[in-house]
């Protein structure tokens, strides 16, 4: 999987979960059981985009970086 079009990330890059507070890299997305989960995410509804789409945006509104896309928690 990889950037989805359409509601609700619009083929954007990186993709916010709401209920975590933690940012996804769609372009580095895992699929393994327990890691990213972004299908799930998006069906609860805890799915945001970021602007601009840039992972240094997400920090600045407080989202921690997801440690299967991205890594490197900063909590
Ligand atoms: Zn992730």
């Amino acid at each position: 999987m990889a950037r989805r079009p359409g509601h609700p990330t619009y083929s954007k890059r990186f993709m916010g979960n709401t209920n975590k507070k933690e940012v996804h890299d769609l372009d580095n997305e895992k699929t393994g059981r327990n890691e990213c989960q972004i299908d799930e995410i998006i069906q609860a509804e805890h799915a945001v985009t970021f602007t601009p789409d840039t992972l240094s945006q997400a920090h600045s509104e407080d989202y921690d970086n997801c440690a299967h896309c991205i890594g490197s928690s900063r909590r």
